[in-house]
């Protein structure tokens, strides 16, 4: 994906059922207008991502799984692996900070997931940010860079360019808080860095960064307009297809303006 095509992932967390996400999914794909400069992503529970991925045009949405084990297959109750969801799901997102927090998932544990989705062709989305006390104690670049290490160590310079990075500072998420543009453009400046000294000038230009943390309607726009921001990840307010549709049409009229 070039970085002129704006990328919006809708995240359910565990919501909507079946039936709900089959209506929700209806809906919206009356409401959105496919255009070539925004790529739209829909990561529903594991439950539905099935039955959705035969409901869902993927001209006009793709999927994404929420989570996944790294093994392909095995003795692991309860797991569903990238091997399993592959061609179903295009994206998947690797170390959301629910993950990290309510289920201690390790930076090991996304390293392992993000080779898991290269090696099924699958793009990682790896979320990475710094929760309240850690922005508090004047150290949410170490984590940011932490985490990007982390996350990406094994990963090779051709391999990311399959990979997305969400800057989703934690204390933002589902709680209504937003980040001021600043506070991200810092964030952005800190990840492209990173990655510059990483894999390079041009590894660094090109790597596709998503904003996400309580971004409604009404304030996509303004992180849609963040100098090296490429996207957002909508969590509560990709649950409303209108809403959703509105962050979609921002993120169009930002794609249309970066052009002229
Ligand atoms: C998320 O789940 O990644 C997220 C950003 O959630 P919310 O938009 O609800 O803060």
């Amino acid at each position: 994906m070039t970085r002129d095509k704006k990328l919006i992932i809708g995240n359910w967390k565990m919501n909507l059922n079946m039936h709900e996400a089959s209506l929700y999914v209806h809906q919206l794909s009356g409401l959105v207008q496919s255009r070539r400069d925004v790529e739209v992503v829909l990561a529903p529970t594991l439950l539905t991502i099935q039955s959705l991925s035969l409901q869902v045009d993927r001209r006009q949405f793709k999927l994404a799984a929420q989570n996944l084990y790294w093994r392909d297959y095995g003795a692991y109750t309860g797991e569903v692996s990238a091997r399993q969801l592959r061609g179903i799901v295009d994206y998947a997102l690797i170390g959301h900070s629910e993950r990290r927090h309510i289920f201690n998932e390790t930076d090991k544990d996304t390293r392992s997931k993000i080779q898991a989705c290269i090696r099924n062709q699958i793009r990682p989305v790896l979320c990475i940010g710094e929760t309240a006390s850690e922005r508090a104690n004047g150290e949410a670049t170490d984590v940011l860079h932490d985490q990007l290490i982390g996350g990406l160590a094994n990963v090779t310079s051709d391999e990311l360019e399959e990979v997305v990075i969400a800057y989703e500072p934690v204390w933002a998420i589902g709680t209504g808080d937003n980040a001021l543009p600043d506070d991200v453009t810092k964030a952005v400046v800190a990840i492209r860095s990173q990655i510059k000294h990483l894999y390079g000038a041009t590894a660094a230009k090109n790597v596709c960064i998503l904003y996400g943390g309580s971004v409604k309607a009404d304030s996509a726009a303004d992180y849609l307009a963040i100098n090296g921001i490429d996207g957002l990840l909508i969590g509560g307010a990709s649950l409303d297809a209108h809403a959703f549709n509105d962050i979609i049409q921002k993120a169009h009229d930002s794609a249309a303006k970066a052009k002229k």
